[in-house]
């Protein structure tokens, strides 16, 4: 039933054609997107990943290819020979690009069938996204995805033709390789040849381009894979791209300048203009003004602190957060007054939920203070507080009194919730900020030990060297985190490149002298043999594309994602293996489920 291809060469893509083209004969090739028969007349929209071009079938043509247009179903794949013509007075489709034009077919060939689909190939079609996922060659017929990896491949194209044009050496680098500190769980490959050892799937190739470095490349770029076996959060996967890029000889500020090119040049390929420099926001300011270390900066809401004003406050609560080294702070909601009493709940759900013990709340109406707590404060302090948060007659305050960092997360989380609900995001804006000046260290209460926030190569800021000892977490690190719209889409670092240094770090972190030999021994080895003062970055690509493309997952920019469980559903990975596999591996699986 089905014909050869044969000798026809196809002379253009379907989408292409337009009032240009008329009077001219072409050769298209693609799938059936819909038919449609008039009577007499029948129409085929044939649609390529260029676009849909209209076909007419006349009863009046040549053989059987009226007849064989009348058997064509849903995603048939033909090829057709025919002349490009106008499309008669008032038929016209202004939202086509071919809209103007159609062809009048004069031969066909049937190249394949397709059985019934089990979704239409349709942008606004709603279907679930596991079943998209599991025909997802399905779901990449869909124009709004195709245009989605076609904008993917631009901006990759745009990133290596600029840090090539910017002196970056490509180098690939090992995907069967060593654990990598960068905190999260590693995928690990049993190696058949050493029984018992195993690999690690790099989590970044951060210990890698260090090493190129060493090795005098200079200047060194990858869009690269990275692993990371994690709970998956909307915007995680655990297989991820990055665009990764480390120099020699350079500063935060030769980073940072370059890098900043680097966003305009993937922006431009989007029709989006950005201008750098982008401002500036220490970790300290970030999070004192927006509760958050990647700070959404699109809306104002910030954190106001009142510890000063609140210290030795009547309200109990106040007082001990102020008086053990904690803080009080707020955040007033202009037109918050109206909040029901349903909406305050939610907003003390939200607050507990990162840790608060409860929400305080003041209305500020027309008729004074509506609040369970304005009978503790003193008119001094409610004075203190208008004045610092600009209350007005209409607005809501909400306070949050506790340890920094919790109160700090609480108000952050707040602060975005209530920035959604009351639309307070305008969401065609694009504000990127470079939050720098982390802590180096952060103390982790299970573990009882100190944590790299970064990464253990992040070098400590040279003035803060001498706290290392007396007070390592006042210690600033030489990092630095790209941030767009309350998305962390780029973070590095200047390095540590030497070994005492970093030696130093591991003692910081309790990784002892010979697990840190055991680990890294290579990375401290090299550090031996006159290494550069280097650093460098690395962009989230996924995260990028979906901000650039509106996607409300990071799985619509990614070809074949895995789920929120970390499947493929199309494939069907992970999947039990053979025994003989499992053999040949030495494993031995514990617990079948
Ligand atoms: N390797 C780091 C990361 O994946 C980036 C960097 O420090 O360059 O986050």
């Amino acid at each position: 039933m089905f014909e050869k291809m044969g000798d026809w060469k196809r002379t253009s893509y379907c989408g292409e054609l337009t009032a240009a083209d008329i009077g001219k004969n072409a050769c298209l090739m693609g799938w059936v997107q819909r038919r449609r028969d008039h009577g007499g007349l029948i129409f085929i929209d044939l649609r390529d990943r260029a676009g849909i071009m209209q076909l007419v079938f006349s009863p009046e043509s040549q053989g059987n290819v009226h007849e064989a247009a009348h058997g064509l179903r849903s995603e048939f794949v033909v090829a057709v020979k025919g002349s490009v013509r106008r499309r008669p007075e008032g038929t016209a489709n202004p939202n086509l690009s071919t809209g103007q034009v159609e062809m009048d077919v004069q031969e066909i060939r049937i190249l394949n069938d397709s059985e019934p689909l089990p979704f239409m190939i349709e942008d606004d079609s709603d279907v679930a996204e596991t079943t998209r996922l599991k025909y997802r060659y399905l779901d990449l017929r869909r124009p709004s995805l195709q245009n989605k990896l076609v904008l993917r491949h631009k901006v990759s194209m745009a990133t290596r033709n600029y840090l090539a044009d910017n002196g970056f050496i490509e180098v690939e680098t090992p995907v069967l390789t060593k654990s990598t500190p960068e905190g999260a769980r590693d995928f690990l490959v049993p190696s058949r040849l050493s029984p018992g050892h195993f690999f690690a799937l790099p989590q970044s190739p951060q210990l890698f381009k260090q090493i190129l470095m060493v090795a005098g490349m200079d200047r060194y770029f990858q869009v690269v894979k990275c692993f990371r076996d994690e709970d998956l959060r909307a915007d995680r996967q655990p297989e991820f791209t990055q665009i990764d890029a480390e120099m020699s000889f350079v500063d935060r500020e030769d980073v940072i300048s370059v890098m900043e090119g680097l966003i305009i040049k993937i922006f431009s390929e989007a029709g989006l203009t950005v201008n750098p420099p982008f401002p500036r926001l220490t970790y300290a300011e970030a999070v004192g003004r927006f509760g958050v270390d990647n700070p959404d900066v699109r809306f104002g809401l910030e954190l106001v602190d009142l510890t000063k004003a609140l210290a030795g406050s009547g309200f109990k609560v106040f007082n001990d957060a102020a008086s053990k080294g904690g803080v009080v702070k707020a955040i007033c909601v202009s037109g918050g007054a109206s909040f029901s009493r349903k909406d305050l709940d939610d907003l003390t759900g939200i607050a507990a939920s990162f840790g608060a013990k409860g929400l305080a709340w003041v209305k500020v109406t027309e008729e004074g203070w509506q609040s369970p707590i304005a009978k503790f404060l003193l008119d001094d302090e409610k004075n203190a507080i208008t004045s610092a948060t600009g209350a007005k007659v209409g607005d809501l305050l909400l306070f949050a009194a506790d340890k920094a960092a919790v109160a700090n997360t609480v108000l952050g989380r707040l602060r975005l919730n209530i920035g959604g609900r009351l639309g307070l995001i305008p969401k065609d804006e694009l504000k990127f900020v470079w939050v720098t000046d982390f802590p180096m260290f952060d103390y982790d209460e299970t573990e009882k030990r100190h944590v790299a926030v970064h990464h253990p190569f992040t070098a400590p800021m040279d003035e803060d060297l001498e706290l290392m000892d007396t007070a390592p977490l006042q210690v600033r690190a030489k990092a630095y985190d790209l941030v767009l719209n309350g998305s962390e889409i780029g973070g590095g670092s200047i390095r540590i490149h030497r070994s005492d240094i970093q030696e130093k770090v591991f003692a910081m972190l309790g990784i002892q002298k010979e697990e840190a030999m055991e680990r890294f021994g290579f990375l401290l080895e090299a550090l031996s043999f006159g290494t550069p003062p280097h650093g460098g970055i690395a962009f989230g690509l996924d995260r990028i594309m979906s901000i650039i493309t509106k996607s409300d997952s990071i799985r619509d920019v990614i070809a074949f994602p895995k789920t929120q469980k970390g499947a493929d559903l199309m494939t069907d990975a992970p999947s039990v293996v053979d025994q003989k596999q499992l053999d040949e591996l030495f494993v031995r699986v514990a617990k079948k489920v």
